[in-house]
């Protein structure tokens, strides 16, 4: 079984800046990509809100130049999926999906999470015409437009107020009567003029033209009437999966699934073992807040490596 210093699963911003930092440092890290090369940034277009780049960057390029830079150091790039890890004792063990084996001393868990979609036909072709699972990557194209909002809880409230910057009207649309999200966060919803709840609905059907989104089709659950409502944009905001599947429970995570780490710190409760990204961040999500993340992850593996030699 091949033995490396530190390997890096998962490949959005958090898995590539470990890889730069990590093969900077001489480190020889190996990354295993994932079912998705690039993460949740290769499902969007436009990424205005990265450093750095004056008239923004498409997110698909910018993750491929990220893993070019991490290349030039020295990383090496596999393209599979971890499916089973061994964390109990250093070197850490693993296997993926076409049946490689390897250990490692220490391991970056960079595996993200992934929104959630409602599985309503044509909702993922419509990511980028209309339908978005992020407001601040996408609100920026909806000046002036309706917009409609899925979910109750405070990532819901939270989007549905970003997103009234931009747009001339929010409707949320709430599943049952009441919302999942924080008080303060629901005042906050409420004070604002341009958000509108409306409750007891779920939406049955995306409609659309070759232009993308024109609407949705709506069902209340307490009358069973169905109506059709004008919408630029469906913005879902049901909550986050983290891919944490694989470790199979061996390290501890908060009640959402999202690993637990120390403080400011990328460290788990395993020794050697950081996590960081959006596998870890239920708050931020960012693309530059999981790519500072990695890079204190690659230190941190550094340092560990450093002074746990095996
Ligand atoms: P949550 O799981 O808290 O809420 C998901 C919401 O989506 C619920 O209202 C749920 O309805 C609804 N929902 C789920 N599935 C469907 C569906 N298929 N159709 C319609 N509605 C659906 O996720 P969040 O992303 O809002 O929050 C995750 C965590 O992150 C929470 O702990 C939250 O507090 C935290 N967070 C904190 C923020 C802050 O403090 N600024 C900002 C954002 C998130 P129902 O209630 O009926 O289950």
């Amino acid at each position: 079984m091949e033995n490396k210093k530190v390997i890096i699963i998962g490949s959005g911003p958090a898995g590539h800046t470990a890889a730069i930092y990590a093969s900077r440092a001489n480190l020889s890290p190996l990354v295993i990509e994932g079912h998705e090369p690039g993460g949740q940034l290769t499902t969007t277009t436009d990424v205005e809100n990265f450093p750095g780049f004056i008239d923004g960057i498409q997110g698909p390029e910018l993750m491929e130049s990220m893993k070019k830079q991490a290349q030039r150091f020295g990383t090496e790039y596999i393209n599979d999926f971890v499916s089973k890890v061994d964390l109990s004792s250093r070197p850490f063990s693993l296997s993926t999906q076409s049946g490689q084996e390897f250990s490692a001393d220490t391991l970056i868990i960079a595996t993200g999470a992934s929104a959630k979609y409602l599985g309503l036909p044509n909702e993922k072709e419509l990511i980028g015409k209309g339908v978005s699972a992020c407001a601040t990557c996408d609100g920026f194209f909806y000046r002036d437009k309706i917009i409609h909002v899925v979910g109750g809880g405070d990532t819901a409230m939270e989007e549905a107020t970003f997103l009234t910057k931009f747009a001339s009207k929010v409707f949320v649309l709430v599943r049952r009567n009441v919302l999942r999200a924080s008080k303060a966060m629901i005042d906050r919803a409420n004070a604002n003029q341009k958000i509108e709840f409306i409750w007891n609905s779920t939406v049955e059907e995306i409609l659309f033209d070759d232009s993308g989104v024109t609407g949705v089709k709506i069902k209340n659950s307490e009358t069973a009437v169905i109506c059709e409502r004008k919408t630029d944009g469906l913005f879902l905001a049901i909550g986050h999966t983290p891919n944490t599947s694989f470790l199979e429970n061996q390290i501890n995570c908060d009640d959402h699934g999202f690993i637990e780490t120390l403080g400011i710190h990328p460290d788990t409760d395993i020794p050697g073992v950081f996590a960081c990204g959006d596998v870890q961040d239920s708050y931020y999500r960012q693309a530059i807040s999981a790519a500072g993340s990695g890079c204190m992850a690659a230190m941190r593996s550094e340092k560990f490596i450093e002074e746990n030699p095996l």
